[in-house]
């Protein structure tokens, strides 16, 4: 029996042809410039976003902290929203590594103010460190995969740009919210200087994410990479799914989106569940279930025994992400199991 796993999207599989043409990639040393396939997928990364060159990292995470550390010194702060995945996911990266610290901002559905934004920028003064990065997150993940709205980007870069302080975006899922709002991912690429967006996820390739930028960003970031032990050798294996993945896997997420809200609003009619279904905009569902008198972790053990797979929780909040390998009939057995359930 299928199992029906919504934990993540990062729990795909690369597809069929992915695992072809990662057997029959092209490779080389790609810390001499050698790998083809890497090469390829660079040029196309940074063309599709608009940018000068990409950087090719084993994940998210590490492309993240490659942004922090090459836009900032040792003892600057950045300005991130509180939610945000830098600050809260990535093990306080940005202080081990970049020892940097965080001023954190209280977002609207994961985006700045841009008034806030613009009060947290440090004067000069000798007590202060120097504001040396803003970061951004579109689609936003803890406030459930929603979309920052491009108008709210393009202030925040223009502030940027007053105070000469670079923008980073951590587009994880920037794909996902140029299917939602329609439009060419560099609308929104446009107002970032530097790009980190997974191959991993909902595009379904094995490993990898690629930061994107300016030449001069990029010749910096592939030595901090190099630093944090990122430079790889024959990854071109790796490349030639992050190809299909950019290619073809960003043009199918309108489908994921759909099946999240058909789950949404599935969901939204049973007694004991509680969820914003207008908020639905992407892959990410966040439901209240404590309604139902369970837990999330108790939900977890029960849907487990229909070969449903759900990250549980200690209240009853939890998170559900609809993927390439969750189709329309899942999404029925889904809402069926839950009916039992009750
Ligand atoms: C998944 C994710 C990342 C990076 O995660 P890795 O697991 O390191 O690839 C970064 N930012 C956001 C918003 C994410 O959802």
């Amino acid at each position: 029996m299928k199992l029906i796993d919504l934990r993540s999207d990062t729990v795909t599989k690369p597809t069929e042809k992915m695992r072809k043409a990662m057997y029959k990639a092209e490779v080389g040393d790609d810390v001499y410039r050698d790998d083809p396939t890497i090469i390829e997928l660079e040029y196309k990364a940074a063309k599709k976003l608009g940018k000068e060159a990409a950087l090719f990292v084993p994940s998210g995470t590490m492309g993240n902290q490659v942004a922090v550390l090459t836009h900032t010194q040792r003892g600057e702060e950045i300005i991130l929203e509180e939610n945000s995945h830098i600050f809260i996911n990535e093990v306080g990266g940005i202080a081990i590594l970049a020892g940097v610290q965080a001023k954190t901002l209280k977002g609207v559905s994961g985006a700045l103010n841009v008034n806030d934004v613009e009060n947290a920028i440090r004067e000069e003064d000798i007590h202060y460190p120097k504001t040396s990065l803003i970061c951004i997150e579109n689609t936003h993940n803890k406030a459930g995969g929603k979309v920052i709205p491009i108008e709210n980007m393009k202030s925040i870069y223009e502030l940027g740009k007053k105070h000469s302080i670079p923008i980073h975006l951590d587009g994880a899922r920037i794909f996902n919210a140029s299917t939602y709002l329609n439009v060419d991912v560099k609308e929104i690429a446009q107002f970032a200087d530097s790009i980190n967006f997974c191959l991993s996820k909902g595009l379904c390739a094995p490993i990898g994410s690629v930061l994107v930028g300016s030449n001069e960003f990029i010749n910096k970031a592939r030595k901090n990479r190099k630093l944090l032990g990122g430079g790889m050798r024959q990854a071109g294996i790796l490349a030639a799914a992050g190809i299909i993945a950019l290619d073809e896997m960003t043009l199918r997420l309108q489908e994921d989106h759909e099946n999240a809200k058909n789950l949404a609003e599935g969901l939204a009619e049973i007694p004991g569940i509680h969820l914003d279904v207008e908020g639905v905009q992407t892959n990410i569902i966040m439901v209240d279930v404590s309604g139902m008198g369970i837990n999330g972790n108790q939900l977890a053990d029960s849907l487990k025994k229909y070969n449903i797979l759900i990250n549980g929780s200690k209240d009853g909040n939890i998170r559900l992400v609809t993927h390439a390998y969750i189709n329309k009939d899942d999404i029925d057995k889904v809402l069926k199991s839950f009916k039992n359930l009750i």
